[in-house]
């Protein structure tokens, strides 16, 4: 009796978990879209990838898949890279609302402004957003070349708003500056090192204008990070303590030091623990107190970028995430500086910050259809082995046959054994092609079984840990890693990655992603975890008749104008949305991608060139008779036709 019953609540329970139902809550766990998404991704109960944004009213949420069908409608073809103006609109207000709010909390006595960092973004509708969203603020730009001072002068609107020029300036960039300092603008000289002093002190006396000087500090404190060589005493800009004085003594000298108006360091990007921020805050706060101390009339301090994105969700001071929330920041910066200030009774500064990566990170989307699969799926074993086989295939047959819970490691060792011996004898030709194929077939089909089986076992044998990792699909995606995710290629960022869609169904591939270059780094194989970063992603299977479409988030900051040409695949289509208050949506403005005429004019061929060549050789087939003066005209119009189209793969 005691036996049957525990029989059926046994069997009850295997019922449940087979019949359990993969829910929408189960993607959100596995692709860990609400940790990351920061509030602007979700998932819907369609199963679908939604953008929400806030406005004045209420939030609403625009489907990516909607967003898909309009880009489809329009005859926009994968990949496109999808920015989401309001998701810009919305980091930057609540990049100044979060200093507004430390400042009233604290009882700071100065204002922030913020300045963008143009080489984060330097496309010219995210400056153009960037502008009009922050004109409400008087949210700056900082240039670090002459092209991108060029583009503050010319787009900065308010007056008010601040121009924060880092980088090496020559006297044309210096002129220029200047000059525009007497039309009424603020524009800071940061100066990097010494020898940028005299010139810029000759050309303002020159032009009889007064300079605005900003002084950008080496700082002793450093923060760990991707980017950690960029502060502390070995980076390379910035002027160490020794320097700072010298500086200090010349202007006074120069009768000049009242035109020092702002202290600088930018410790570099994506600092993820607050620690550091504070420490180098509070290191730069004494410069800031000593050089009033020594008659600098001062007022601006900025703290440059560093503001991280958690691009795994984990909130650790991981690399690719930061152990703090935005207001946590702000906080931190202001009542440090408040606490400094206070005691040494110093006049409380304008705080900038040149935050880039946290202010259009979360604008930008890569969306892009999966092409093609290869599935780590053994192909076709028949029931017996062949009687005149090698011994070893034989010997694997009997691997698989045996295989139970009890000897999984055993097995795992005599399946590699007998393959490389096929291997080994194939080399030497005691060993056919098909022969080869069954071996290689019958080693994944155990590994495979083997697998499955250690999902049942208590303690996995070391040896077979990363064994289920090493069983992945690959994902063909119609994208290019080098073009619009350079950083994966360069400096191993992890980026979220998701099927966009069929989220309420379970993901039962295991797979990386591969790019359609030809090159074997053209690939994502690190994913972001909460707890570690892991080699696969989940994925679910392709269907037939329907596209399987994967967004690639948080890719706004610094992966534009990095790409590159890598096997001439060129810019993709750029669109703009935004998404009105109703739930409605706006394309309002889209760039075509490079045609490949485009691309191969960038390398210096001349399209027209290239057709004239096709076309005499088509003449010449015309000619000989190998082809008619038809097909002449079918193959000349594949020619011009592809010249004229996208660089990716087209359906
Ligand atoms: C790159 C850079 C920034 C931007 O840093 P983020 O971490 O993207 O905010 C700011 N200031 C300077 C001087 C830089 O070189």
């Amino acid at each position: 009796m005691i036996y049957t019953v525990a029989a059926i609540l046994y069997s009850l329970r295997t019922m449940q978990k087979i019949h359990r139902q993969w829910t929408i809550k189960d993607s959100a766990n596995t692709y860990g879209i609400k940790e990351w998404g920061a509030g602007y991704f979700d998932l819907s109960e369609a199963g679908e990838v939604v953008a929400r944004v806030t406005g004045d009213g209420a939030p609403v949420e625009v489907s990516l898949m909607e967003i898909i069908d309009g880009l489809d409608a329009r005859g926009l073809s994968m990949p496109v890279l999808l920015r989401i103006e309001n998701l810009l609109d919305q980091q930057l207000t609540r990049l100044n609302e979060s200093f507004r709010a430390s400042i009233a909390g604290t009882g700071y006595a100065g204002r922030y402004q913020g300045v963008f960092p143009i080489k984060v973004n330097q496309q010219a509708q995210v400056i153009d957003e960037m502008i009009r969203f922050g004109e409400r603020y008087d949210h700056g730009l900082e240039a670090g070349s002459k092209a991108e001072l060029l583009i503050a002068l010319a787009k900065i609107r308010s007056a008010q708003s601040l121009i924060v020029c880092n980088g090496y300036k020559d006297p044309e960039f210096i002129d220029l500056g200047l000059q525009t300092i007497r039309m009424g603008y603020n524009v800071f000289f940061v100066i990097e090192t010494p020898t940028e002093l005299p010139t810029i002190l000759e050309r303002s006396r020159t032009l009889g204008i007064k300079p605005l000087i900003g002084i950008r500090l080496k700082l002793g404190s450093r923060a760990g990070g991707h980017w950690q060589e960029s502060g502390g005493d070995n980076s390379i800009f910035g002027l160490t303590t020794g320097q700072l004085v010298d500086v200090v003594d010349t202007l006074r000298a120069e009768n000049m030091l009242d035109s020092v108006r702002l202290l600088h360091y930018h410790l570099g990007s994506q600092i993820p623990n607050i620690r550091d921020i504070r420490t180098a805050v509070r290191e730069t706060a004494r410069f800031y107190a000593d050089l009033v101390a020594e008659g600098a009339p001062m007022g601006y301090l900025d703290i440059g970028g560093g503001l991280a994105v958690d691009y795994d969700g984990s909130q650790t001071n991981f690399v690719h995430s930061k152990n703090y929330n935005l207001d946590e920041y702000t906080w931190d910066v202001v009542e440090v500086l408040k606490t400094v200030f206070d005691e040494k009774e110093i006049p409380h500064p304008t705080i900038i910050t040149e935050s880039g990566r946290a202010t259009v990170a979360y604008s930008s989307i890569l969306l892009f259809n999966i092409l093609d699969v290869t599935q780590s799926r053994p192909g076709p074993i028949p029931d017996d082995p062949p009687d005149d086989g090698p011994e070893a295939i034989r010997n694997l047959y009997e691997v698989r046959r045996t295989m139970s819970l009890r000897n999984l490691q055993e097995c795992y060792n005599d399946a590699v054994y007998y393959r490389e011996e096929i291997r080994e004898d194939f080399q030497y030709g005691h060993v056919t092609l098909r022969q080869r194929a069954l071996a290689d077939n019958l080693f994944l089909d155990i590994v495979t079984g083997i697998s499955r089986l250690l999902k049942k076992v208590k303690r996995v044998p070391r040896e077979l840990e990363d064994l289920a990792e090493s069983l992945y699909d690959i994902y063909y995606g119609n994208f290019s890693v080098f073009q619009s995710l350079p950083d994966v290629w360069a400096i191993d960022q992890i980026f979220p990655v998701m099927p966009i869609h069929r989220l309420s169904e379970e993901p039962r591939r295991q797979a990386i992603l591969a790019d359609i270059t030809c090159d074997s780094d053209g690939k994502i194989d690190t994913f972001a975890d909460l707890h570690d970063v892991r080699k696969t992603i989940p994925l679910h299977e392709l269907q037939d008749d329907r596209e399987y479409y994967l967004g690639i988030f948080l890719v706004g900051a610094y992966q534009e104008t990095l790409g590159d040409l890598h096997n001439l695949l060129g810019d993709t289509h750029v669109v703009s949305v935004r998404i009105n208050a109703d739930g409605s949506f706006d394309f309002v403005r889209e760039i075509e991608g490079d045609s490949i005429a485009d691309v191969l004019s960038y390398v210096e061929y001349q399209p027209k060139d290239l057709v004239e060549l096709f076309r005499q050789k088509a003449e010449t087939a015309v000619r000989a008779g190998t082809i008619t003066p038809q097909q002449r005209r079918t193959v000349m119009n594949a020619y011009e036709e592809s010249m004229r189209g996208y660089t990716y793969f087209e359906r």
